[in-house]
């Protein structure tokens, strides 16, 4: 009769599908828990990312290419949700009230984001609270005691966030003051090291999860901060367009000067994304010998474009040239053809952000 009460809870993840919350998931499912993971794009995950440049036809390494979080829900049979926010995300990363971490990382800002959204889906759901694969003392940003306070009182979600990994360090929280857990059977896992979960990833027969050393977003990527700051600094933060985030994330890019940037694609596959998102941009082709697609974006003078040429032209098979054919469509949708010197390597190494 009670195991039947029980089964009847619900309870919403926040899964990746990286170790600790494929953990966390199986923690509380194994107490008869109905468990319902969710999963936020952001548009700054590095294996997404990756994802779609295989689907571009060049994967850029030989990282996991598969969506994790489906990966854990489909091993321990529970449904998934993948939710977008990238388009609402955008501001949350411009003005974090909380600011960055090491890179451009708004975590605590993030977290707090993330928790609201979650809340809302437990309400919808029916569910009666939220479940985390939080490792107290594992980042410094927002899993020290005070920022999961804080992060609690200011996502509204307090005590209805149960931390399967570290929850025998915690304050008890609603699911195991009202019974529908047993707080005996969840953990006291703190700190860096992974080995506890590793173990416990044994014993629970989880052997097929993504190396929790790897970096999961590209916010903490300390090149992608490089280009990030670049563009605050000379376009500012309210125009920011979503297509000007999405195109830092591949190609060489080169701060020509204050009113033009150029980014030059490194392989077919950021060619064709770049091609993708070229909104706004000058596009530069080389037409008579292979080489890279090259944007300009910014509000650049013709000089500025010769210069972009000129660096497209170096990284093209026609670099030993004397002059490259490069092809330029502009944003309003002319077109013209000019011939330039390819650029020297000092020189264009001095204008790489
Ligand atoms: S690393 Fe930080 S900013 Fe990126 S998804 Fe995680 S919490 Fe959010």
């Amino acid at each position: 009769m009670a195991a039947a009460k029980k089964s009847r809870i619900k309870a919403v993840a926040m899964l990746s599908g990286g170790l600790d919350s494929s953990l966390a998931v199986k923690i509380v499912a194994d107490q008869g828990i109905d468990v319902v993971g969710v999963n936020y794009n952001t548009g700054f995950c590095l294996t997404d990312h990756r994802r779609r440049m295989a689907g571009l036809g060049r994967p850029q390494n030989s990282g996991p290419l598969r969506n994790e979080a489906l990966r854990a829900g489909a091993q321990w049979r529970i449904p998934v949700e993948i939710v977008d926010i990238s388009g609402e995300y955008l501001s949350i990363f411009t003005e974090p009230k909380h600011g960055y971490g090491s890179a451009v990382n708004p975590c605590i800002d993030c977290r707090i984001f993330m928790l609201r959204k979650t809340r809302r889906m437990m309400e919808d759901l029916g569910a009666s609270f939220i479940v985390t694969g939080e490792v107290l003392g594992q980042r410094p940003m927002t899993q020290m005691p005070w920022t999961l306070k804080l992060i609690e009182r200011e996502s509204g979600c307090g005590r209805l966030i149960l931390r399967p990994l570290s929850a025998k360090l915690l304050p008890p929280t609603l699911a195991e003051e009202k019974g529908w857990v047993d707080r005996e059977k969840l953990y006291d896992f703190q700190g860096r090291s992974r080995k506890p979960q590793m173990a416990l990833a044994g014993r629970l027969g989880l052997t097929d999860y993504p190396q929790p050393a790897g970096g999961c977003c590209f916010l903490t990527d300390k090149n992608y901060a490089r280009r990030v700051r670049d563009l605050f600094e000379h376009s500012g933060k309210e125009s920011l367009s979503a297509a000007q985030v999405l195109r830092l994330k591949v190609g060489r890019h080169f701060r020509l000067n204050s009113r033009a940037k150029a980014i030059v694609g490194r392989n077919e596959g950021e060619n064709l994304f770049l091609k993708d998102n070229a909104e706004g941009t000058f596009v530069l082709d080389c037409p008579e010998v292979p080489g890279p697609l090259t944007l300009v974006e910014g509000k650049p003078l013709p000089e500025d474009v010769e210069l972009a040429a000129g660096i497209a032209a170096r990284y093209s098979d026609g670099r030993e040239r004397e002059q490259v054919k490069i092809e330029v469509a502009s944003p309003d949708g002319g077109h013209r053809v000019i011939c330039v010197p390819p650029l020297g390597s000092p020189r264009a190494d001095k204008m790489r952000i």
